[in-house]
C-alpha cells in the first residue's frame, strides 16, 4: 500500500500502524460491550498532533473517519493532503479568537470551547459565511489549575450562554485528563463529567440530544468509556510517540 505522498512509510511502519488501529479498536469495542453499552456507541478519534499527513492517511484508508488536531496551522497544513479522504476533523486544541477565521475552513466540530467571547467570535463568524458548526463545551474537570476549560460550577452558565448563538449546534462535554496521573487518579475527573453532562440535560439546560463525552487517551481510554465517553481521543497508541523536533 504506497501511495504518491507516502514515501517515507516503510512497509513495516503501515503495518505497525494497522495493527495498532485495530487492537485499539478491539479495546475499545470490549471496553464498551463490558459496561452494557455497544461498540458502536464509542468513536475513536485520532489525534493527530505532530504526525504527519502520510500517517493519518494509513489510518483513513484502514476506515477510520474522525481526526482531531491541537492546533489550527496543522488542521490547515495537512487538510489539503487527506482532502481526497473527506476525514471529520475536530479542533481539540484551545482556540485563540484570531484564528477562529482559519479554523472554520476546514473543521467540521470545535470541542475546546470555553469562553463565551470565544463563542460569540466563531458565532459571528458563521454568520458572515452563512455556515454552521458543531461544538462541544470543554470542562476542566481535573481539580486543578488549567488553564483550558471552564470549572464545573461555571459550565451551566456558559451552556445557557452558548445556546443562544444561533450557528452552533452542543454536541456534548469534553475534558482532558491530568497528563501523567494514574488511572486510578484520572477516573474521577471522567465520572465527574459524566455526572454533569447528566445533570445538565436532566435540568433541561443542554439539549437532550447532546450526549457526547469526548474524553479518554492513550493511556486510560478503556477506562473513559467505562465512565462513559462517546469519543475517545487516541495519538500515541496508533501513531507511536510524537516527534516535536
Ligand atoms: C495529544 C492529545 C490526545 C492524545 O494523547 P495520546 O496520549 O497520544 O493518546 C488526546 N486529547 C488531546 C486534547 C490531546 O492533545
Amino acid at each position: 500500500m504506497s501511495t504518491p505522498d507516502s514515501p517515507s512509510l516503510s512497509a513495516d511502519d503501515i503495518a505497525a500502524i494497522i495493527g495498532n488501529l485495530d487492537e485499539v479498536a478491539d479495546r475499545a469495542r470490549a471496553a464498551a460491550e463490558s459496561s452494557g453499552r455497544s461498540g458502536d456507541d464509542v468513536r475513536v478519534l485520532l489525534a493527530t498532533k505532530t504526525q504527519p499527513a502520510e500517517k493519518i492517511r494509513v489510518a483513513l484508508e484502514h476506515g477510520f473517519t474522525l481526526i482531531g488536531e491541537n492546533k489550527v496551522q496543522e488542521i490547515t497544513g495537512k487538510a489539503e493532503a487527506l482532502a481526497d479522504l473527506n476525514p471529520e476533523t475536530h479542533l481539540i486544541g484551545p482556540l485563540q479568537k484570531n484564528k477562529v477565521n482559519h479554523t472554520l475552513r476546514h473543521a467540521h466540530c470545535i470541542q475546546s470551547v470555553d469562553n463565551l467571547p470565544l463563542a460569540e467570535k466563531i458565532n459571528n463568524r458563521l454568520d458572515v459565511l452563512d455556515e454552521t458548526i458543531d461544538y462541544f463545551i470543554q470542562v476542566n474537570t481535573s481539580r486543578e489549575d488549567s488553564k483550558f476549560g471552564v470549572a464545573p460550577e461555571d459550565a451551566e452558565e456558559l451552556v445557557t450562554a452558548t445556546r443562544e448563538l444561533g450557528r452552533m449546534r452542543l454536541r456534548g462535554l469534553m475534558t482532558i485528563g491530568l497528563p501523567g496521573s494514574s488511572p486510578e487518579e484520572i477516573r474521577p475527573s471522567y465520572s465527574d463529567l459524566r455526572e454533569l453532562s447528566e445533570k445538565l440535560r436532566g435540568a433541561g439546560v443542554m439539549p437532550a440530544e447532546a450526549t457526547e463525552l469526548s474524553m479518554g487517551m492513550s493511556n486510560d481510554f478503556e477506562l473513559a468509556i467505562a465512565e462513559g465517553a462517546t469519543i475517545v481521543r487516541v495519538g500515541s497508541s496508533i501513531f507511536g510517540a510524537r516527534d516535536y523536533t
